[in-house]
């Protein structure tokens, strides 16, 4: 699909200042060659160009998702009422599940919802290595999706059944480290827009053996490393990271968790970014979201806050826990810490007469934006409107029933508070328009897919029937495991600490 010129006339364009303060600005957009070409009130349609109206609309940048988990659409709305444990057996484990081809269509299903909802860049942490067809797939699934992403390789421990859970006995079989070589080599995929970044949680292998496997990744230059942080399960990530001397700016953290105060100034020394993802936090007792200062001790109130708002940014995480907009978890967010904020001062039976800066729309405006992007290194690339920046761009529409009025005053506020992935009707990413009027657009099959998949293109209908048939497939499979048996095992498999467990 080749990116055509297009002119996006006479919007109001939230550009940021070099203050990173957000100045909305009646203005006209133009795109070429996938960049943004030139910002002026009048220009000239130059011949070919394809012109959007955008009256009556805001322009966005698109929004950036730091922590996903792409191939999990089958496994939607089972995990409404779990914690983390529960949700490790009936979400995680449950690749056993997935074939290659599953695989392609809960990504491309999982990475068009994000398109959606206005999201263009995603760091994807993708654990579902389980051959090196699933992995394929699935990045042949983000290049055909058409979204710009770091598609994080994880080698990881998979269960091959339940009853009793078993695992594959190896993880790094000769085949993981050999596919990520070749993939290496091959990257970046998609005209540029899927680069390959690494994940890895297996901090229990020996020393010597994660030392090779980094060493591996580090020599062909991989620019995004993401790790899950402080989880219910007691690891403090920072230990690891700063004994293997892993702990620089090519770092995401996902899930702050309880992270100390000298673990935070190491973290934001080092330049590494946490990844907050307010839904699944809020719910699966992950401590955080820790992306706003309020979020710390004394509700960043007292000057003894660790705040890493700096170093932070927003994630969606399980897209079969919650929704995946980046909006609505920036708005989760905000609204979590305000009330971190707000319940400091109510314990002291005193009430907070405004709001500070840190605690702003805007500010959660920025985690979603130009804080993403700085957390994948891209800062100057996209997170913002721009001369010279990839064309992604998201138009919302200021006069529908959600918008109007809040649109007009505060599109910031618009966008944070009041928008849903109703309201918005435009999603271009890297110049390509991949939502028109409200609705996604067909996709080109990537070729590397063709010969699984069978179609040359997808159109939303036929995708959203693939993943009914899928899943209903892998529910009959669900439905013989003895899942109260197979929690059991996964606390003793995983020595979780059961005194600490509340019933
Ligand atoms: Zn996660």
């Amino acid at each position: 699909m080749a990116s055509n010129s297009i002119l996006l006339k006479n919007g109001v364009a939230l550009i940021h200042d070099a203050n990173d303060h957000v100045v909305p600005t009646k203005t006209s957009i133009l795109i070429e060659h996938g960049k943004i070409a030139k910002i002026a009130q009048e220009i000239a349609v130059p011949e070919g160009v394809e012109v959007l109206d955008c009256t009556n609309k805001i322009l966005s940048p698109g929004f950036v998702d730091t922590h996903r988990h792409g191939w999990q659409t089958q496994l939607k709305g089972r995990h409404a009422n779990q914690q983390l444990l529960e949700y490790m057996v009936h979400g995680f484990l449950q690749s056993v599940q997935f074939s290659p081809e599953d695989v392609f269509y809960g990504q491309l299903a999982g990475m068009l919802e994000s398109i959606a909802a206005g999201t263009t860049t995603v760091v994807d942490h993708a654990h579902i290595t389980r051959s090196p067809d699933h992995v394929k797939l699935a990045i042949a699934a983000n290049v055909s999706a058409g979204i710009r992403s770091v598609f994080c390789y994880a080698p990881m421990m998979f269960a091959t059944k339940f009853n009793p859970l078993t695992f594959h006995e190896n993880p790094f079989e000769d085949w993981v480290m050999r596919t990520f070589d070749e993939l290496a080599d091959s990257a970046p995929f998609g005209d540029g827009r899927v680069k390959l970044g690494f994940a890895f949680d297996l901090w229990f292998l020996p020393a010597e053996m994660i030392s090779g496997i980094f060493a591996q990744v580090k020599a062909k230059g991989i620019k995004t490393i993401t790790c899950h942080g402080n989880t219910a399960l007691g690891l403090n990530i920072m230990q690891p990271l700063t004994n293997f001397g892993l702990l620089n700016e090519s770092i995401i953290i996902s899930h702050g968790g309880a992270l100390a105060e000298a673990d935070a100034q190491l973290l934001k020394a080092a330049g590494a970014f946490v990844s907050s993802t307010p839904s699944t936090e809020l719910q699966m007792a992950m401590h955080g979201p820790y992306c706003f200062d309020a979020a710390y001790k004394d509700g960043g109130v007292t000057g003894n806050s660790i705040g890493l708002q700096d170093n932070a940014a927003l994630g969606v995480d399980c897209h079969a826990c919650n929704a995946g907009s980046i909006i609505a978890e920036a708005k989760l967010g905000l609204q979590s810490a305000r009330n971190q904020y707000n319940e400091y001062y109510l314990k002291q039976d005193k009430v907070p007469s405004s709001l500070p800066e840190s605690l702003s729309v805007e500010a959660a405006f920025n985690l979603a934006t130009v804080k993403g992007a700085e957390a994948t290194n891209m800062r100057n690339e996209i997170g913002r409107i721009a001369e010279g920046y990839k064309a992604d761009l998201v138009v919302f529409d200021a006069m529908s029933p959600s918008m109007v009025g809040a649109a007009q005053h505060d599109p910031v506020a618009a966008i944070i508070l009041h928008s849903s992935p109703a309201d918005i009707d435009t999603v271009i990413i890297d110049g390509i328009v991949r939502k028109k009027d409200g609705k996604l657009l067909p996709v080109r099959v990537d070729e590397s897919a063709k010969r699984a998949v069978g179609k040359d293109v997808l159109d939303w209908t036929s995708i959203s029937k693939e993943i009914v048939t899928s899943r209903e497939k892998m529910q009959k499979d669900m439905d013989m495991i003895d899942f109260g048996e197979a929690y059991a095992s996964l606390i003793k498999l995983f020595q979780v600490d059961e005194t600490k467990l509340v019933v």
